[in-house]
């Protein structure tokens, strides 16, 4: 038995009917590029290859490397990133818009990654992760949602963005004290709405959902005056939450 180290996000899915219901929906091909994060000790890595044939995987941990490599022996090309994820290039495998990426990821760093892999957008096709619950509800919800913020926001301008099924905790090992959920993201080869200066409109975002109770009027004191407001036609007395991804970016493309 391996001892799960709890700082690097380690619960093992152990479900053989999770597993399956994962596979079906990522229905891997073999020509198709795929790339697996976090493959920890090849749950899913082990009914992936065998579709895919060949499979590139990035681990942080070496101690669970052999256990892999053993529980992938013979299935296909297994090639192992011994690898922090946050700093993979993901731009490495094809300059076309065709690559997969697919992980039950390490619950602790899933923004910063999910983040990370926004600039990679124009070289993938689809990603399918699982995550905690309440992060891919906030990944997938609309405007005036609860759930609704600035990873909302800043996953949506890159993606078109699906809650595909919930996870109870009883899949993994050891069991994490959340539900779980898969979601599937499907990056904008054309994006609908461009942010002129990509910079500026993350900036607003991040100002904007600073303080969720207030008005974008004074969230935004430091960065907005009355005037580009009224040019975005927007209400200043509004707050964060009611405003659509488009909102925001013609917002900040009038400052
Ligand atoms: N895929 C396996 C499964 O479903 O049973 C393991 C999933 S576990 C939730 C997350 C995996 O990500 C672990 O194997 C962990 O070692 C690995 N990991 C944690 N931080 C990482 C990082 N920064 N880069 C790459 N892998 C990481």
């Amino acid at each position: 038995m391996y001892k799960a180290k709890k700082h690097l996000g380690q619960n093992f899915l152990h479900d053989p009917n999770i597993i399956r219901k994962i596979v079906t929906v990522i229905a891997p091909q073999p020509s198709q590029p795929i790339i697996e994060i976090g493959p920890g000790l090849g749950a899913l890595t082990q009914a992936i290859l065998p579709l895919a044939k060949h499979l590139d995987v990035i681990e942080l941990d070496e101690g669970v490397i052999p256990h892999l490599q053993q529980a992938c022996a013979g299935l296909g090309e297994l090639i192992i990133h011994h690898q922090d994820a946050l700093t993979y290039d993901f731009s490495q495998h094809t300059d076309t818009a065709t690559l997969r990426v697919i992980g039950n990821l390490p619950y602790n760093i899933s923004s910063p990654l999910l983040f990370h892999l926004m600039q990679y957008t124009k070289h993938i096709k689809d990603m399918h992760f699982m995550l905690q619950k309440e992060v891919v509800e906030r990944m997938a919800a609309k405007a005036g949602a609860d759930a609704y913020g600035r990873l909302s926001v800043m996953l949506q301008y890159h993606c078109q963005i699906q809650y595909l099924f919930t996870v109870p905790p009883g899949a993994f090992r050891p069991a994490p004290k959340v539900d779980s959920a898969i979601v599937r993201l499907i990056p904008y080869q054309t994006l609908p709405v461009v942010a002129n200066d990509y910079a500026v409109f993350a900036e607003l975002v991040k100002q904007a959902f600073s303080q969720r109770r207030k008005t974008l009027r004074n969230c935004l004191k430091n960065f907005c005056q009355p005037e580009h407001f009224q040019q975005a036609n927007i209400d200043p007395q509004l707050r964060a939450e009611t405003l659509s991804v488009t909102d925001f970016v013609r917002l900040a493309n009038f400052l």
